[in-house]
């Protein structure tokens, strides 16, 4: 039972301290001043009221057992705030770091006060638990004579892949790339996400037996067919990366690139690896097209790099600041949030269409743009470099979504351009020729309720069948994808199944 008066007595939300901009932007650590425990955490999660249906856990995919361990925080019992969070989430020192916190959004302290602040409670907990040495191996007891072949090393196939190992099974995790961690590592940018949190966890789980095989891609280095056959069931873990494009004039224009071409050449660079397509924002002018989480890394990364200057386009309107009537409590409300990077600098321009890129000051001058129409008379000899983006104002339309506004035409200088509208579907090529598994009408992987493809004994989890999520709900599809595959293998399982295939959230963030 919490503190009946905790949200009486402390009725302000105390987030972590940042450090300067000015400071943080000349390194890639961690953007915040505070970590672990501070002098006022524990005041923090006495303001949680332990409510009697506490929605806060429906928020949540994971289930997490929230306001229990907001109570063993408020009491500052660390062994047993970390035994109950492990119960439910493989991997808390990531997403209390990044998870939007759902959570917080279903809080009913949040109907009438700033939320509990569950996430930071979680982040607590496990930093504390390792500080601690309470975070162990937990190697299985006994070994099935089971395999399984995880392809992919996301929070899907990590969560999927300790779960298994844990329940006696021998677990091969195949990635294509030089370390583990899918978006963790590559995507999420190392002031968000530091790197170390992740070889930790990897650690942890060689210790309990997972293997790991990196620099290894399914499909070309090993046929799908191949492994199926080597192992008693197979996992595809192999996330959403395949990027929605911009078809408009001038595309072919070089210095134009996908997020997800920068931001992994940039993380490889601090650890003092070879970029892969040797993309920096340094001296340049920076368009990023796509205001999501993508883009805020986008902008974060193209600061420290040392851009000249950085424009973020987004087509939708600026968030509102308070829960509009059509996204009511307990929903996850898209409300307008400075993300850290906004607060470094860049400049965020709303309600704006890209028309088509430049390459020239003459291409410039050529264009027209009509409503809702792609410009007519763009000019461009293909082989130039890109120096600027037309775009116009859009006002919501009787026709579709978005009305340009004509007389609102302007180029932006940009000799770097980010593309980071979204991504569309898993990369299934391989995965089709050789194992042919049913796709949804998105072209992700088609699967039943319990995570099982179209094949026999082979099954799939995270943003491979989901369409890009969030790292929460992989973990939550890996979690339920293990308790599948051990009902296959064994016939039962105890293995916790915290959520369906099916099941959707009320609303994201966007990517
Ligand atoms: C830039 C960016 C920022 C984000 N920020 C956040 C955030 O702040 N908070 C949040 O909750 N979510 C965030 N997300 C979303 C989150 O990262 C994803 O939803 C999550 O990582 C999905 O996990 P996954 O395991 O399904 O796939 P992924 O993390 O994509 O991992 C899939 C792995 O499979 C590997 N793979 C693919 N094909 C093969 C093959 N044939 N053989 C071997 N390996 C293969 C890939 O290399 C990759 O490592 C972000 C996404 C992006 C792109
Ligand atoms: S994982 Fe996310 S939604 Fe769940 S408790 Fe943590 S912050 Fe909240």
């Amino acid at each position: 039972m919490g503190d009946p008066r905790g949200f009486l007595k402390v009725r302000s939300r105390r987030e972590p301290a940042e450090r300067p901009v000015e400071e943080r932007i000349k390194d890639w650590l961690d953007v915040h001043a505070e970590s672990g425990l501070q002098d006022w955490t524990q005041e923090q999660a006495a303001r949680c009221m332990d409510c009697g249906t506490p929605f806060c856990m429906s928020g949540c995919p994971l289930g997490n057992i929230i306001p229990e361990w907001n109570d063993l925080v408020r009491q500052g019992q660390w062994e047993d705030a970390y035994h109950r969070l492990s119960m439910t989430n493989n991997f808390p020192e990531v997403t209390g770091r990044i998870c939007p916190a759902l959570c917080e959004s279903a809080c009913v302290l949040g109907i009438h006060q700033p939320p509990t602040m569950i996430k930071n409670d979680e982040v607590t907990i496990i930093d504390q638990a390792w500080d601690l040495e309470y975070v162990k191996p937990l190697p299985p007891e006994r070994l099935s004579d089971q395999t399984v072949a995880v392809v992919g090393s996301g929070p899907a196939g990590l969560a999927c892949a300790q779960q298994l190992t844990r329940a006696g099974h021998t677990v091969v995790v195949f990635e294509r790339d030089d370390e583990v961690g899918g978006l963790m590592r590559y995507g999420i940018p190392n002031f968000k996400l530091e790197k170390g949190l992740l070889d930790r966890r990897v650690k942890q789980m060689e210790a309990e037996g997972t293997r790991f095989r990196t620099n290894t891609e399914i499909g070309k280095d090993l046929g799908w067919d191949d492994l199926r056959s080597q192992f008693d069931a197979v996992v595809v873990a192999i996330g959403s990366t395949v990027p929605r494009d911009m078809s408009i004039p001038g595309r072919d224009l070089d210095g134009i690139h996908f997020a997800m071409e920068f931001l992994p050449d940039a993380t490889r660079r601090v650890f003092g690896k070879q970029p892969i397509h040797d993309i920096t924002a340094k001296d340049k002018h920076v368009v990023i097209i796509g205001g999501g989480d993508t883009g805020s890394d986008c902008l974060g990364t193209s600061i420290r790099q040392g851009a000249k200057d950085v424009t973020v386009l987004q087509i939708m309107p600026q968030e509102p600041t308070k829960r509009p009537d059509n996204q009511p409590w307990p929903t996850f409300a898209r409300l307008y949030q400075k993300t850290s990077s906004m607060e470094e600098g860049g400049e965020y321009v709303y309600s704006t269409d890209s028309v088509n890129f430049v390459g020239s000051e003459e291409d410039a001058a050529k264009i027209t743009v009509s409503d809702n129409t792609q410009t007519e008379g763009f000019i461009s000899d293909g082989n130039g470099h890109v120096t600027g983006l037309k775009v116009v104002s859009v006002a919501p339309g009787k026709d579709g979504p978005f009305t340009r506004q004509p007389g609102t035409e302007r180029v932006i200088p940009a000799d770097l351009v980010l593309i980071s509208v979204g991504f569309l579907h898993p990369d299934t090529e391989t995965l089709q020729a050789q194992l042919p598994v049913d796709l949804d009408g998105r072209g992700n992987v088609a699967r039943d309720d319990a995570f099982q493809t179209s094949q026999d004994g082979v099954f799939s989890c995270g943003d491979a069948g989901r369409g890009q999520s969030l790292v929460v709900w992989a973990i939550a599809e890996g979690r339920s994808c293990a308790a599948a595959v051990d009902r296959y293998l064994t016939g039962c399982t105890e293995l916790p199944a915290p959520i369906v295939a099916s099941e959707r959230p009320m609303a994201l963030p966007r990517r």
